[in-house]
């Protein structure tokens, strides 16, 4: 079958990858949708570097969606033709973080490598699912606009979570980077809260975008956006800063955005470094560091989006064109999300 697979020296659309037989336990899907992420392009550069987390070689692709095709012996809550979304981060499946259908945050796994970053993921035609317990029925959800939604989605949702408690009517929470993840935060924060919401990107369109998706106010990114962000909140900080692109720039305008006792969240996997002294950030401020959420999560955010609370944007690419994908990915011109689907 066709895959789009990372080995050391780089990403390679290879058309001989054995299509996986599920064994005990595990599920072969027939992938509708595989989301190109901004992470991967972080991957593959430090892959090439020597210094990524993730052994290549592995198939790209850790926001997918599909079919199953084929369940190996043993597995009982799903057949064949189910409409599914996979979660992707493979944990343990027995410490406590994983027993709570958080996998992303294993105890025992270092790294918790998921599929599509450091095991087999859904740029391809076909993708085996170690267990059956990371599917979740898609109902009636267009399987492609879906695929965004199980990292795309989650991970903010997530994020989110985690500052629930802060999220009052009065609160600000401010958003550096809309893209695949950031517009779909904007969206969930309108759909799940009353907060005042203030988009931040270096671009134009995208912030064009933001107002779209209900940001009560925008700052193009630069040097003037730490003044004009104070401006809008009348000299006081943020209660909640989410940055999905993790550079130092965001970071550093980060950390002076969030109030006393607020949270700043930093997603973005830019490679930027938030070092910790006094000052640096306001008292009583949390860092942090989410990665992916929980199976639970995956699973409210999905009926979020049945419900019309959330949709991603997506740009379709048959896997033939996914070089193409990536290109404009990082070259920011992707509005939402890049999908791969194979099965066109
Ligand atoms: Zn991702
Ligand atoms: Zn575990």
């Amino acid at each position: 079958m066709l895959a789009y697979r990372l080995f050391e020296d780089g990403p390679r659309l290879v058309n001989d990858a054995p299509v996986p037989e599920p064994g005990e336990g595990q599920v072969l899907v027939k992938v509708a949708g595989s989301g190109a992420c901004h992470s991967d392009l972080h991957v593959i550069e430090a892959t090439a570097a020597g210094n990524c987390f993730f052994k290549p070689p592995y198939t790209l692709g850790h926001e997918s969606t599909g079919w199953v095709e084929a369940v190996g012996a043993g597995v009982q809550r799903v057949q064949p033709g189910d409409k599914v979304a996979v979660y992707c981060a493979i944990g343990c499946g027995k410490c406590r973080m994983c027993l709570a259908g958080f996998e992303s945050y294993c105890m025992r796994s270092r790294p918790v490598n998921a599929l599509g970053l450091g095991y087999d993921g859904g740029m391809a035609e076909y993708m085996l699912v170690p267990v059956e317990r990371y599917l979740i029925p898609l109902g009636d959800l267009d399987p492609v606009e879906a695929a965004p939604l199980t990292d795309a989605g989650m991970t903010p949702y997530h994020a989110i979570n985690r500052s629930r408690p802060l999220l009052t009517p009065d609160a600000t929470v401010v958003v550096m980077g809309i893209g695949g993840l950031g517009h779909l935060a904007l969206q969930i924060l309108r759909s799940t809260s009353a907060v005042r919401v203030i988009a931040i990107d270096v671009s134009d369109d995208k912030l064009a975008l933001a107002k779209e998706l209900g940001a009560d106010a925008t700052v193009r990114a630069g040097e003037s956006a730490l003044r004009e962000t104070m401006e809008l909140m009348h000299g006081e900080q943020a209660d909640v800063v989410l940055d999905f692109v993790g550079i130092q720039s965001t970071i550093d305008l980060g950390r002076k955005l969030v109030r006393p006792g607020g949270d700043f969240t930093i997603v973005g996997l830019g490679g930027g470094t938030m070092s910790y002294g006094q000052g640096r950030i306001a008292v009583g401020a949390r860092v942090f560091t989410p990665y992916f959420g929980g199976i639970g999560e995956m699973r409210e955010l999905l009926a979020l989006a049945a419900r019309g609370g959330i949709a991603a944007h997506v740009t379709r690419y048959p896997l033939e064109r996914v070089v193409e994908a990536y290109q404009a990915l990082h070259d920011g011109a992707i509005e939402g999300r890049a999908v791969i689907c194979p099965s066109n």
